[in-house]
């Protein structure tokens, strides 16, 4: 009998993403899918990091099924731990999480098995994995490594092949997708990364807008010409696109080429230009909204959705209120909105004290929440 298989995924996109290519690897072996946790013979559990609640969630998760197995007195399944919590390192997972036999590092998990996928009309194609950003507060840069943009003809083949089996819809994925293909330019970084701990904010380099601009069309404006030329593809969609390296030929071409979705994802994470300067986000509030214009103006339809983090350290009471002030003319339709957690081993959990009251983080969301998804101050239409 052929040997199963069972991923548990939390946290974002990207994650079941990569559980779907997790997945094309184990059926290439010769693996099935087991109808859950508790009969498989390898469970793999695909973890998040963004935030602590994340990781607590992943060793709840990994406390339940110790118990089922103990009390049931079943054979426990083979247990692989892969996903950002893997930034840990092994000494200290294997400490945390004694029932783990086995640790993969996610940027391990690579393109060349065919992704096992349960949508048939729309697909999450991964085009780039790692970041090269270092926001101060982002474990993605330790956990997922250095960006590296994945081949051309490997996208292309693979939506050939989605389009075969009748796909009409892809969201292309990466951690920022609007600089891939840069780094095979030979155009290099504008600033060395920093791999070494720094201990002040003014030893960060700035680490947006890592690559010189290409003078010819950017990469990503020709990978989406080239997935549009596929007659059967109706819809593209794309995440996530930051406001750096969002160079004005992008801007045409989400405003000109009607297969991309009129939704756009643009974290700003603050409205505050200080908070944005101790993120290491590296544009203002001004270089923002400049960019929101410009998709305005290139289409009227276009609709944003943001990401902003609350409670950030220092976040003061004038700081938040710029945040709200830019909610208010920026008017996204959407905006996911986080309170502060420091996430070891990056720079602001190095750098900074964890200084603002929970109580007042909560206060600060549920202001930005109510205002942006509740209130709901576009008058554009939500395609999300
Ligand atoms: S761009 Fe910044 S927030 Fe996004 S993954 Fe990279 S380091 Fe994290």
């Amino acid at each position: 009998m052929a040997k199963t298989y069972f991923i548990h995924t939390f946290g974002c996109q990207s994650n079941k993403s990569d559980s779907e290519r997790i997945a094309g690897d184990y059926e290439a072996r010769g693996y099935t899918e087991a109808e859950s946790w508790r009969t498989c013979d390898e469970l793999v559990v695909n973890t998040c990091a963004v935030r602590q609640r994340a990781e607590d969630r992943a060793r709840g998760f990994m406390h339940n099924v110790v118990v089922h197995f103990n009390e049931t007195g079943k054979k426990r399944p083979k247990i692989i731990l892969t996903g950002c919590m893997t930034h840990h390192g092994n000494e200290k997972l294997y400490e945390m999480m004694p029932a783990v036999d086995e640790i993969l590092p996610i940027n391990e998990v690579g393109f060349n098995t065919a992704a096992v996928r349960k949508d048939v009309k729309h697909a999450w194609v991964p085009i780039s994995t790692g970041c090269n950003s270092f926001c101060t507060f982002c474990i993605v840069p330790y956990s997922r490594g250095r960006e590296k943009s994945r081949d051309l003809d490997s996208i292309l083949a693979e939506v050939e092949r989605l389009v075969a089996g009748g796909t009409e819809e892809i969201t292309l994925l990466g951690m920022n997708v609007n600089s891939w293909g840069l780094e095979k330019l030979g155009i290099g970084f504008r600033k060395l990364m920093h791999e070494k701990p720094s201990y002040n904010r003014e030893d960060l380099p700035d680490n947006q807008s890592q690559y010189l601009q290409p003078k010819k069309t950017p990469p990503f404006v020709q990978l989406l010409r080239a997935i549009s030329a596929f007659d059967q593809i109706k819809m593209i969609r794309f995440m996530t696109s930051n406001p750096w390296d969002f160079h004005d030929e992008l801007v045409d071409e989400i405003s000109t080429n009607k297969k991309i979705d009129r939704y756009v994802h643009l974290p700003v994470q603050s409205g505050s230009n200080d908070v944005l300067y101790r993120m290491n986000r590296g544009y203002t509030r001004e270089t923002y909204l400049k960019l929101v214009e410009k998709l305005h103006k290139g289409d009227p339809e276009i609709v944003l959705g943001t990401d902003i983090i609350v409670g950030f350290p220092g976040e003061t009471d004038e700081e938040f209120q710029e945040t709200v002030e830019l909610a208010k003319a920026v008017r996204w339709q959407v905006g996911f909105v986080a309170m502060y957690s420091p996430r070891p081993g990056t720079a602001s959990w190095r750098i900074y004290p964890d200084d603002i009251p929970h109580k007042v983080k909560k206060e600060r969301w549920e202001i930005l929440d109510e205002l942006i998804n509740k209130r709901n101050l576009s008058t554009r239409p939500i395609v999300v």
